[in-house]
């Protein structure tokens, strides 16, 4: 038995852990499994318990790893287990970049067509699944599925959080590049009005776009950000003799492997925010690498253990446009409570894929990392459920770790619609998590 959490580091459970070098050895394996079940699982980055299963089967899927690329259509098909870092590093110096790019390079290509991941381009390119042309699935029975958009199980797999079965392939398409660099312009806002009213005015004009707010900013700067928006550069933007498509990326720091709860408490994380806001300079065309540019978390190899112990909770929700009052009323509470939180990121969410339990909806998305060990934060994020409910959105079933099944159905209203076609295609239940345990999927 393995104990096995995610990225937050909360809520351990011990499963036996296997890792199948095959898709057949995937099919026996999930032949064989005891009635508690089996779940797939990736590189462990979703935060919460949805890569695992307490007392069952936890297939680890980063032995499959194989992938090939047709240069002339940018067509990548890739093992489910390959992750996009080493992807990455194959096809950006051939002129391809992936569709699609989570704030990590550590994840698995399974991990991101299971949780239907969005990027900073979700405005201009909607989320991994849109770029999807097939899957191969391992089903309850062992068979071996090749799905494609046309079918229903495709889309209760995109998004499908893994319980459908196992992906053991998947073929998308890439986006051509002339180099590794990315041309970005920095622009900091007033507050939450203003962060708002630019990004709805301007963000159209980039393709990957964020915004990090202060959350501990209070008073008339509340809501005050950074905005980093950028697009891919071409060869005539980079000084002579520069590689175009150089790309060497990896981790140039190491966490600690210990560190004490409340590191992170409002001195540290206001003095960290206050040197951030102030260091993003206002600039327009700057050339900047991918991994700065898309990935500055993965420079420190284990951040997450920065959290201390008791770990870390990532709350993420989008509300549909038109519930920006929602958005204000949680960040006003966030910085009347004074909630500390290292990360906050807002994104503009564009168009929606057909995935039945896909979380991006067009809207805004709000993501913050909050120490576990704060008294009083699981009724303050309970009362946040509501409202979120109430305004038409959702929380991200890939960063939770709280949720009740109460809300996740209000929130999920293709939830019944979802598991039709996953009992057709699983009737005994074989594909469980501790997520799915807990919110009644
Ligand atoms: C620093 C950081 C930044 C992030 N930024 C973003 C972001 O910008 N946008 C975003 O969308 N997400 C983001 N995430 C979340 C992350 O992209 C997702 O949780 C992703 O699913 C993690 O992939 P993984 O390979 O680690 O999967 P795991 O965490 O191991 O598993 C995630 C889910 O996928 C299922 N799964 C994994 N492999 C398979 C498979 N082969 N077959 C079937 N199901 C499978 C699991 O059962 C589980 O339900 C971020 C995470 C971190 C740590």
């Amino acid at each position: 038995m393995t104990l096995l959490t995610g990225w937050g580091r909360t809520a351990p459970t011990a499963a036996h852990l296997a890792r199948p070098r095959s898709r057949e050895e995937v099919a026996e394996l999930v032949r064989r499994a005891s009635d508690r079940g089996v779940a797939a699982r990736g590189l462990g980055r979703s935060y919460g318990d949805a890569a695992q299963n307490a007392g069952g089967l936890v297939l680890d899927c980063t032995a499959l790893t194989s992938w090939s690329l047709d240069e002339t259509t940018g067509l990548v098909t890739a093992a489910a287990g390959l992750s996009l870092h080493d992807l990455m590093k194959a096809l950006v110096p051939r002129g391809w970049f992936v569709p699609v790019t989570p704030g990590t390079r550590h994840v698995t290509v399974g991990g991101a067509v299971a949780t239907d991941v969005h990027g900073k381009n979700h405005h201009a390119d909607s989320s991994f699944g849109a770029h999807l042309t097939s899957l191969t699935l391992v089903t309850a029975e062992g068979d071996s599925r090749t799905l494609t958009p046309a079918d229903d199980l495709f889309w209760a797999t995109v998004g499908g959080m893994g319980l459908t079965g196992v992906i053991t392939e998947a073929v998308f398409r890439c986006v051509p590049i002339e180099t590794s660099r990315m041309r970005v312009d920095v622009e900091r806002t007033r507050d939450l009005d203003h962060t708002l009213e630019t990004m709805t005015a301007t963000d159209d004009r980039y393709r990957y776009t964020v915004a990090w707010i202060d959350l501990l900013a209070s008073g008339g700067r509340m809501g005050r950000s950074v905005l980093t928006r950028g697009d891919h550069a071409g060869r005539d933007e980079l000084p002579r003799g520069a590689d175009p498509l150089a790309f060497a990326p990896g981790s140039t720091l190491k966490a600690p492997p210990w560190a004490p709860n409340g590191l992170l408490n409002p001195l540290t994380v206001r003095a960290f925010n206050e040197a951030w806001y102030r260091r993003a300079r206002p600039a327009t065309g700057l050339v900047q690498g991918i991994a700065p540019f898309f990935h500055p978390l993965d420079f420190v190899e284990g951040w997450n253990r920065v959290y201390g112990s008791n770990g870390f909770v990532q709350y993420q929700f989008v509300v549909p446009f038109g519930e920006e009052t929602t958005l204000r009323r949680i960040v006003s509470r966030l910085s009347a409570e004074g909630v500390v939180s290292f990360l906050t990121v807002l994104k503009r969410f564009g168009q929606a894929t057909p995935g039945m339990l896909s979380f991006p909806i067009p809207g805004w998305t709000l993501a913050l990392d909050i120490p576990a060990g704060r008294r009083g934060l699981a009724g303050l994020l309970r009362e946040f459920d509501g409202w979120v409910a109430e305004a038409g959105g959702r929380i991200y079933l890939a960063k939770d770790s709280r949720m009740s099944a109460r809300d996740a159905a209000v929130m999920y209203p293709r939830l019944q619609e979802w598991r039709k076609v996953r009992d057709e295609a699983d009737p005994a239940g074989v594909f469980r998590s501790d997520l799915a345990r807990r919110l009644a999927l």
